[in-house]
């Protein structure tokens, strides 16, 4: 097994995971297996209880762990399929050890951060290493070297790498190179800084992968390589990226990053095959066609909320041979100038996951405006949930239709908590979450785009639809055509004569690889394509 560690300096933000994964898909292109996890020095057990606004969207993956939207990035980079075991938070480190502690498990002991903690993260890097059959793992421990939670972490890597030795790990440090506009001058400083206080806790960067607005001249390479102590060539630029994030991996080739890893590790490889990738990425950047989406939800100023959405989008388009302008709506403000005003021109609207009564009307608006305008419409957990509910307002009549989640006196409660979730106190890790099948109506327009009649799919989720109103919603156009395998749970919604008009319970945008576009997606920008013509 071979160890890769990517550490981040100077600065967050800069592209770390982007960069891990760039690592990870050409690793894997040479034939290599490759796992990618990561580390998460913060104290929450997991980011499933965060705010968007402090974290970005929560990635799901199959087992239901709720992870760091990185994760995301790793499983549509690569092809491995991560587990609970590949998102490491100081939480969970912390609550094992208490737990040892409590149980009596160090007896006599004075519990402390060495070597107690540390050895219970080297323990879940054994672990992750014992569930694996992959050969290369790539670890990216979150933050900026420096920070105080992340101390731990890189302690228990440094003692790692002794245990397993140093020709098995490479440490790569992502770090910022800044342009000092009035001197003209990229600025090595911060890097030289950054990667001192690593040497300082006994890591020494093995590569520096330099992000960076400009390109990095032959002395800025030098400087980096000689204070930093490591080869020229191991100074490797990441320049912004214009078109497309998935470039990455083409980039990072360009600079022969996956060369100087694999002659580190001594790692024999097949030759690189990019060409998949290359086409798709030619697909993402040259499109025929375009597109007008609106994206709409409450946390739309966040690059990040909505992290996968985005993405399975630029799939499904390029799958289209289209560009997707993605117009991102703030719930709030249909809800003030109302739907003509901002959807005016769009092909298509989404409404994606969310929690809270906030923007609630706004994209009910939204909803009806699809319905009634014959424009593509594809809602995802929360937004087939106000479909619902707009349906039964405006089509069925029940005008005070709603969800128990926003009121839990309505008379007409079409969307209402699930059974399981009524005993439910604590909010940690406790809705239904991860993966689950779908059973699909024979010829509805969901079962065509699947082309199968049963699915698993992801969900993240408390509240369902009410079976009490099936029938009436039927008779009115709007069919449940997908349900759990016993029938009890609604999946999806379809309305009748719609060009598109599905409504699905869980999360399809956790599934969608730039190379494996997501068969509801690719069916979405479709019919929006088709729209606009
Ligand atoms: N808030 C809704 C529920 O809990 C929708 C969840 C979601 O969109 N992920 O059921």
């Amino acid at each position: 097994m071979k160890y890769i560690f990517v550490t981040g300096g100077v600065v967050s933000s800069l592209g770390k995971g982007l960069a891990a994964a760039a690592l990870g898909t050409l690793l894997e292109h040479r034939g290599l297996k490759v796992l990618m996890q990561k580390f998460d020095p913060y104290l929450n057990v997991d980011p499933g209880t965060m705010s968007p606004f402090q974290h970005g969207e929560v990635y799901v993956l199959d087992d239901g762990a709720e992870t760091d939207l990185d994760l995301g990035h790793y499983e549509r980079f690569t092809s491995g399929k991560l587990s609970k075991l590949n998102n490491l938070t100081s939480g969970q480190v912390y609550e094992t050890v208490i737990k040892k502690e409590r149980r009596g498990d160090y007896l006599g002991s004075t519990v402390q951060v060495i070597p107690h903690v540390t050895d219970e993260i080297k323990n879940r890097l054994y672990e992750s290493t014992e569930n694996t059959d992959a050969n290369v793992i790539i670890t990216e421990i979150g933050g900026t070297t420096g920070d105080i939670e992340g101390m731990p972490f890189l302690e228990a890597l440094r003692q790692f790498k002794d245990e397993v030795g140093h020709e098995n790990v490479v440490f790569v440090h992502a770090t910022l190179i800044p342009y000092i506009k009035a001197a003209e001058e990229l600025k090595t400083k911060p890097t030289q800084q950054s990667v001192a206080a690593l040497r300082g806790i006994g890591i020494a960067p093995d590569v520096l992968v330099c992000r960076s607005e400009f390109p990095l001249d032959d002395d800025v390479r030098r400087k980096l390589a000689m204070f930093c102590n490591v080869p020229v060539e191991a100074v490797v630029p990441f320049l912004d990226i214009k078109g497309t994030i998935y470039e990455a991996p083409l980039k990072m080739y360009e600079q022969k990053l996956d060369q100087i890893v694999c002659d580190r590790l001594e790692l024999e490889t097949d030759e690189i095959d990019l060409l998949d990738w290359r086409n798709m990425v030619d697909r993402i950047v040259n499109p025929t066609h375009t597109v007008r989406i609106a994206v709409v939800g409450k946390y739309i100023e966040l690059q990040d909320a909505y992290k996968s959405i985005y993405e399975s989008l630029t799939h499904a388009g390029a799958a289209n041979d289209t560009a997707v302008e993605i117009l991102r709506v703030s719930s709030d403000d249909i809800e003030e100038k109302g739907p003509e005003e901002v959807l005016e021109g769009i092909h298509g609207i989404l409404i994606p996951g969310g929690f809270g009564d906030r923007g609630i009307e706004g994209k009910v608006k939204a909803v009806q405006y699809a319905r009634e305008n014959s424009i593509p419409f594809f809602g995802i957990c929360l937004g087939m949930q106000i479909a619902t509910i707009e349906f039964a307002r405006n089509v069925c009549g029940h005008k005070k239709a709603n969800s128990t989640e926003f009121n839990e006196k309505t008379p007409d409660p079409v969307i209402c908590i699930l059974e399981e979730q009524k005993e439910v106190t604590e909010k940690g890790a406790s809705m239904r979450l991860g993966t689950w099948e779908t059973k699909l109506k024979k010829g509805s327009q969901a079962q065509k785009l699947y082309g199968t009649t049963k699915v698993n799919e992801r969900h993240r989720h408390r509240y369902e639809f009410n079976h009490d109103y099936k029938s009436e919603f039927e008779k009115n156009g709007l069919q449940l055509v997908g349900t759990s395998p016993d029938g009890t749970l609604g999946e999806i919604v379809e309305l009748k004569d719609h060009p598109f008009y599905i409504g699905v319970q869980f999360h399809p945008e956790f599934q969608s690889k730039p190379t494996a576009p997501h068969p509801l997606f690719k069916g979405f920008v479709a019919a929006s394509l088709e729209a606009r013509e």
